[in-house]
């Protein structure tokens, strides 16, 4: 089959959430937006929530509907981006929470869903969403007549535990929720590794359930196998791949793969990335290309079916790294031309 398989461990992510529910001193939820980090809403969510998960996240309120799907009525979804217009019937529909980000999103609230639950997102420091002390202080008393499920922040370098902006951020939160009766939140994955001082009642790790960085302690979560095409040798001087930018220098052996960047192999990879034979690595030789990439696979003595990208060798952030970019973007980039396969699945 011509088809790279990608394998979803689905055990792992629930280990991963456990060992981050014990590291929380509080209550642990999940942050599931771009369909569970590209791994799949359905099958990832209900993972979570059979783990114990009961607090839900998601940036856009559409994504709510793959996740509400998965988990019927029970667990609680917030909404980062909060109410935009037009979400209103989706919100309710779909019971979700939005994030009110503004005195604009909270007007459109109050004034469209009258009742219906949600929660605050205030800018402590990151300056991307939510509200700053001004506008706060402006609505706080109406919104908090209104009964916020939650009030929520951002840190912008939790994954720098000596970055300033950490306790500054924590401390701005601070003295902006002072004297809110509803539950508070502030730590994604890197500021609940960062300690107790900035847990408060909820956390809501994404990244270091799927396995990444900062979360160094995590189980790896993917598998990704991409099947040899065809294999060829090249004389020394013969060059390989869109505009020749490998050039053999000794008689090689190359076995050409299925996969690309249209796979979410990012193009930067070319002449950077490592795929794996069993133990030995075998290094990609020329430009990766949309649905291609060349190996060199000389000092094999047999070329396996597959070579393996993501693995126990090689995980998404030793990946990121010589992609110039975080296990994130590797996760979310990862193609839908997979054939995917979920180890530890909940059935319906
Ligand atoms: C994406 C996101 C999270 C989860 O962050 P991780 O670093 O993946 O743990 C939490 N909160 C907000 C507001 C986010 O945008």
């Amino acid at each position: 089959m011509g088809t790279a398989r990608l394998t979803i461990d689905l055990n792992a992510i629930a280990a991963n959430w456990q060992r981050l529910d014990r590291l929380s001193r509080c209550e642990t939820g999940a942050t599931v937006k771009a369909d569970c980090y590209g791994l799949g809403a359905a099958q990832v969510a209900r993972k979570l929530a059979q783990t114990g998960a009961r607090a839900f996240f998601v940036a856009l309120a559409e994504e709510g509907a793959a996740i509400r799907q998965a988990l019927g009525n029970g667990p609680d979804i917030y909404v980062y981006s909060g109410h935009m217009p037009n979400d209103a019937q989706t919100i309710r529909n779909l019971g979700l929470i939005p994030l009110i980000n503004s005195a604009e999103q909270l007007a459109r609230h109050l004034e469209s869903l009258p009742g219906h639950p949600f929660g605050i997102q205030l800018d402590s420091g990151m300056n991307r969403l939510g509200m700053e002390p001004r506008e706060w202080a402006a609505v706080r008393e109406i919104a908090l007549q209104a009964g916020p499920r939650l009030i929520m922040s951002h840190l912008a370098s939790a994954d720098e535990p000596d970055h300033l902006m950490n306790t500054q951020q924590a401390d701005e939160f601070r003295a902006m929720t002072e004297g809110c009766a509803a539950p508070r939140s502030l730590a994604a994955t890197g500021g609940l590794l960062l300690g107790q001082a900035f847990h408060f009642d909820l956390t809501r790790p994404g990244i270091g359930l799927y396995g990444g960085a900062p979360f160094q302690d995590a189980y790896p979560v993917v598998q990704l196998a991409l099947p040899v095409i065809q294999t060829r040798e090249v004389e020394p001087g013969e060059a390989v791949g869109y505009n020749g930018t490998w050039i053999a220098g000794r008689p090689t052996r190359l076995a050409t793969v299925a996969a690309g960047y249209a796979d979410g192999i990012l193009r930067s990879l070319s002449n950077r990335a490592t795929l794996w034979a069993g133990d030995a690595p075998c290094p990609v030789v020329g430009r990766v290309s949309m649905d291609l990439l060349t190996v060199d696979v000389t000092h094999l003595a047999e070329v396996p079916e597959t070579l393996e990208l993501l693995g126990a060798h090689q995980g998404v952030d030793d990946l990121a790294r010589n992609a110039g970019t975080i296990g994130y973007e590797i996760l979310t980039s990862l193609g839908h031309r997979y054939r995917r396969r979920y180890e530890g699945g909940v059935g319906q």
